[in-house]
């Protein structure tokens, strides 16, 4: 590993490497050959207004495509060898073909590589279900066992995810919990299951101003203090610029643009690119 030789937070060693990926709903297809790479400890913002198909690329990398949505061309690989199950270093790259892995596959994926903090934080909590016990679920399908290790490791996370009284709120449910403090519940989750790549699909799209900014900072020095790599999915140019190393643009199922951020603010190459900047407030 040269991780220590080089930005602790960027090894530079390749973890997602999309190639050349179509989707089609039925007939219609919504992604044109989207090549997108992700490199160990980087933080990537893909930018594109609504319907640019963004979470698509997304729910193809994690396999939950909706209805008829299928990869139809491409690939994507995740380097799955470069540390075992439970995240820690064996020291060579290993591949894994994605897009071939059954759904049992696939849920090993979502169990303990890739993170998800989806984009509504009302849909995706179980509402009848105690949010410590949320927690407690990833924990398991980590592979952690021990139930007094599993609670302290419930109350740590959902504390370093923000909640304040973490122990009492543990028992909570959902409904008792404002959307801010859900969406960090889904940060809890998915940090329980301590992955290689968190994505995050607009998560704060659903909250007020002030919580999304605290939420951005929550996500933002958690994956800095991990090392994880962050797929961050936006449609504001400049939140993404702010936060992430690389920008991706995307428009009508195409990456038209990506580049260092500062270059792309100060050099935009597309017209829809410049179009972003002047939108921007
Ligand atoms: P974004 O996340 O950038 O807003 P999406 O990936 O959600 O964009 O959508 C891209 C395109 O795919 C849109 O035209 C959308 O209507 C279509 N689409 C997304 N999900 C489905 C689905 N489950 N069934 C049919 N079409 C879909
Ligand atoms: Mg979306």
């Amino acid at each position: 590993m040269t991780s220590e030789t080089q930005n602790p937070t960027h090894s530079g060693e390749l973890l997602l490497d999309v190639q050349n990926l179509h989707v089609s709903f039925g007939q219609t297809q919504v992604l044109h050959g989207v090549d997108l790479q992700v490199q160990a400890g980087e933080r990537v913002a893909i930018v594109g207004q609504s319907g640019s198909g963004k979470s698509t690329v997304i729910a193809a990398v994690l396999g939950l495509l909706a209805g008829s949505g299928r990869v139809t061309d491409g690939s994507i690989r995740l380097d799955t060898g470069s540390t075992d199950d439970a995240g820690n270093p064996r020291g060579e790259a290993a591949f894994e073909e994605l897009t071939e892995l059954p759904e049992s596959g696939m849920r090993r994926i979502r169990g303990n590589r890739i993170g998800l903090v989806p984009q509504d934080p009302s849909t995706n909590l179980n509402p009848s279900m105690k949010v410590g016990a949320q927690v407690a679920d990833a924990l398991r399908a980590h592979g952690m066992r021990d139930k007094q290790a599993i609670n302290n490791r419930v109350v740590e996370l959902m504390t370093e995810a923000g909640i304040p009284e973490a122990r009492r709120r543990a028992g909570q449910f959902p409904h008792e919990f404002s959307g801010g403090m859900r969406q960090r519940i889904l940060i809890a989750i998915a940090l329980a299951r301590e992955p290689q790549l968190i994505i995050a699909d607009e998560p704060t799209s659903a909250l007020d101003v002030t919580v999304q900014r605290v939420i951005l900072d929550h996500i933002q020095s958690l994956v800095d203090e991990r090392g994880t790599s962050l797929l961050f999915i936006t449609h504001d140019l400049g939140v993404a610029a702010d936060r992430c190393d690389r920008v991706i643009v995307m428009l009508n199922g195409q990456i038209v643009e990506q580049g260092d951020p500062q270059q792309i603010l100060t050099d935009p190459q597309h017209e829809y690119t410049r179009k972003l900047i002047d939108a921007a407030p």
